[in-house]
C-alpha cells in the first residue's frame, strides 16, 4: 500500500480502505515459524465490516493441531537462546524497530481494527499510537531491568536472577485489537520469551500484519507466532497446552473462570487475567464546572461506542445536583451520535457484530422493563452497518440487571445518591473492580474516598487517564495481571535465587 500523503479527510480514509481490500492486500494466514500458512485443517471464517456488513476476508481458523505445531516451535526457539539468551540491549533494538515499521504502518493498521471492529478511526489512530509507546517503553525499560545480591554473609554470594518463562500465550479481545495486543506482546517479548498470539476471531487483522512487521525488524524465527481462531479451539488448546508456561489473557471475566480451570486441569501454568468492569464515576456537588464534568462523564461511557473494559458505566450523582447534571450529560451524549467509522468526524462508530448488538440491544429493553427511566437513545439506528446510539438511564436502582451487568455497549446507568458512605458503598457494591472516578474540589473526601473505592485505578478529576509508566489492571472479579509499567515486565520472568558458597 503505496501514498503520497497520509489520509486525513474522510474520502482519503475512504480511498484507502478500497484500496487495502481491492489489493488484496489482506494477510489473512496465520504465522508460524516465521511463515505466513493455511491453518492445517484448511478451514477459514469469515471477518465482517460491522458498518457495513461486507464479508472483509476468510482467516485461516486455527485448531489443537496448529496450536500444538506453534507451541513445538516457540519452545524450540526458547531453547535454542537466539532471543531468550540474547543480551536485553539488543533485544531492545529489534522491539524499537519493531516500533518504527508501526510507526511507518500506522494508517494501515488503524485502517484494519476500524474495519474489522467498528471503531471511529480516528479512534484507533490513537491506539496505534498507545500500542507503538508501548512497544517503545518495554524496549527501553529491558536493559534497565537489574537483579539482586541479597544481603547475606562474606562465605556466601547470594544472588537473585531475572530469567524469562518460556512460551507465553497471548488471548486478547476485539475491543482495542493491536493495542491490547501490544500491552501483553511488548513485555513478554522484551523479556525474552517466545510468544504465541491469539487475537480475538473479530478482530484478527491487525494481528497478522504485525506479524509480517515483526519478521522485518528482525526477530528470530519462532519467537512470535500469530494464530486466528475461536476461543472454544484453539484458545482452549493454547490455555490447557502443557508447553505454554505463562498465559496472559484480556477478555470477559466469564472466559477469563474457565482459563483458571485450564491451567490448573494441565501445568499451573502462570495466569495473568484482565477481565471486565462495570465502572462507577462519582460526582460531588462541589465538583468544579459542570458542564465539562458531564461531558467527560458521557465520554467515559460513549468513547468506543461503549466496548471499553473501564467504560464508566454506573454515573453516581450526589442527588442536591442530580437533575441538572443529568440534563447536562444528557445534551453532551446528543453530541456523540455514531457514524461512519471512516469518518474522522464521528466519535462512536459500528458495535462489533450481531451478538453484540442485540445483546446490547436487549439490556436496554431490561432496563425499561425493570423500571429505569430512559432519557436519551434507546433505539438502533437503521442499517446497514450496526449502529446503537448513547443512551441514559435515569432512576436506576441497584438491583436491576443494568446495574450489575457488564453491558459493553453505549449505556450509562445514573444513580442518585445523599451522603459519602452510600456513594463509596454502592461504588463497592460490584463484583468487578476495574476502575472508579470521583470528582470533587474537597482534597480530604477525595483522599478518603480514593482509599476506600475498590478499584485497579482511580481517577480523580479526569476519566482515564494515564500512560505507559503507570500499571493498568483490576481486583475482585476484573483479574489479577497488570499490564503496562515496568510492573508488566516483571510478570514476565521468573526469579531465580542461587546461592553461592565461597572458600574462606
Ligand atoms: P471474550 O472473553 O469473549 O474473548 C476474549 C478472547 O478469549 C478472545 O480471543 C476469544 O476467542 C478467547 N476465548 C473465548 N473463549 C475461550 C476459551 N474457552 N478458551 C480460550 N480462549 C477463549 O471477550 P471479548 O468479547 O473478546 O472482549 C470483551 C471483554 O474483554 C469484556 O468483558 C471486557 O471488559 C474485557 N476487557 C478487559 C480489559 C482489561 O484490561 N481488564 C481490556 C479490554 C477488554
Amino acid at each position: 500500500m503505496s501514498r503520497s500523503h497520509p489520509p486525513k479527510t474522510h474520502a482519503d480514509w475512504q480511498a484507502l480502505a478500497a484500496s487495502l481490500t481491492d489489493e488484496k492486500g489482506l494477510e489473512t494466514r496465520a504465522f508460524v515459524d516465521d511463515a505466513f500458512v493455511e491453518a492445517a485443517s484448511g478451514e477459514t471464517f469469515a471477518t465482517t465490516n460491522p458498518a457495513t456488513g461486507e464479508t472483509l476476508a476468510h482467516v485461516a481458523s486455527c485448531d489443537a493441531a496448529d496450536a500444538e505445531i506453534a507451541v513445538g516451535h516457540a519452545r524450540a526457539a526458547f531453547d535454542g537462546g537466539a532471543w531468550s539468551r540474547l543480551a536485553p540491549g539488543r533485544r531492545k533494538k529489534v522491539l524499537l524497530r519493531l516500533a518504527d515499521l508501526m510507526e511507518a504502518h500506522k494508517h494501515e493498521l488503524a485502517l484494519l481494527d476500524t474495519l474489522d471492529m467498528g471503531k471511529p478511526v480516528g479512534s484507533s489512530l490513537g491506539d496505534m499510537a498507545g500500542a507503538i509507546a508501548c512497544f517503545r517503553y518495554q524496549a527501553e525499560c529491558i536493559d534497565k531491568l537489574y537483579g539482586e545480591v541479597a544481603p547475606t554473609g562474606e562465605e556466601t554470594l547470594a544472588l537473585v536472577l531475572r530469567e524469562p518463562l518460556g512460551v507465553v500465550a497471548s488471548i486478547v479481545p476485539w475491543n482495542f485489537p493491536l493495542m491490547m495486543t501490544a500491552w501483553k506482546v511488548a513485555p513478554a517479548l522484551a523479556a525474552g520469551n517466545s510468544v504465541i498470539l491469539k487475537p480475538s476471531e473479530k478482530s484478527p487483522l491487525s494481528a497478522l500484519r504485525l506479524a509480517g512487521l515483526a519478521r522485518e525488524a528482525g526477530l528470530p524465527r519462532g519467537v512470535f507466532q500469530v494464530l486466528p481462531g475461536f476461543g472454544h479451539t484453539v484458545g482452549k488448546a493454547l490455555a490447557l497446552s502443557m508447553g505454554v508456561d505463562c498465559l496472559a489473557f484480556t477478555g470477559s471475566t466469564a472466559v477469563g473462570k474457565q482459563l483458571m480451570q485450564y491451567a490448573g486441569e494441565s501445568n499451573l501454568k502462570r495466569l495473568y487475567l484482565e477481565c471486565g468492569g462495570k465502572s462507577p464515576n462519582l460526582v460531588f456537588a462541589d465538583c468544579r464546572d459542570l458542564d465539562r464534568v458531564a461531558k467527560h462523564a458521557a465520554e467515559a461511557i460513549f468513547h468506543n461506542q461503549g466496548e471499553v473494559c473501564i467504560a464508566g458505566s454506573r454515573l453516581l450523582v450526589e442527588n442536591t445536583i442530580r437533575e441538572a447534571f443529568i440534563d447536562k450529560v444528557v445534551a453532551a451524549a446528543e453530541t456523540m451520535q455514531p457514524g461512519d467509522p471512516l469518518d474522522p468526524a464521528s466519535f462512536m462508530g459500528a458495535m462489533v457484530d450481531e451478538t453484540q448488538y442485540r445483546r446490547v440491544l436487549d439490556f436496554i429493553r431490561q432496563g425499561q422493563e425493570e423500571g429505569a427511566r430512559l432519557r436519551v437513545g434507546g433505539e438502533a439506528l437503521e442499517g446497514p452497518g450496526l449502529f446503537i446510539p448513547p443512551t441514559v438511564f435515569d432512576g436506576v436502582m441497584p438491583e436491576m440487571t443494568i446495574a450489575r451487568e457488564e453491558i459493553f455497549g453505549p449505556v450509562l446507568s445514573v444513580f442518585g445518591f445523599d451522603r459519602e458512605e452510600e456513594a463509596v458503598a454502592m461504588a463497592n457494591d460490584s463484583p468487578y473492580g476495574l476502575a472508579a472516578g470521583l470528582w470533587s474540589q474537597d482534597i480530604d473526601r477525595i483522599m478518603r474516598v480514593t482509599r476506600r473505592l475498590h478499584s485497579g485505578q482511580v481517577f480523580v478529576n479526569n476519566w482515564a487517564g494515564g500512560d505507559q509508566t503507570m500499571p493498568f489492571g483490576g481486583v475482585k472479579q476484573s483479574g489479577n495481571g497488570r499490564d503496562k509499567s515496568h510492573h508488566s515486565l516483571e510478570e514476565y520472568s521468573e526469579l531465580k535465587s542461587v546461592w553461592m558458597s565461597l572458600a574462606t
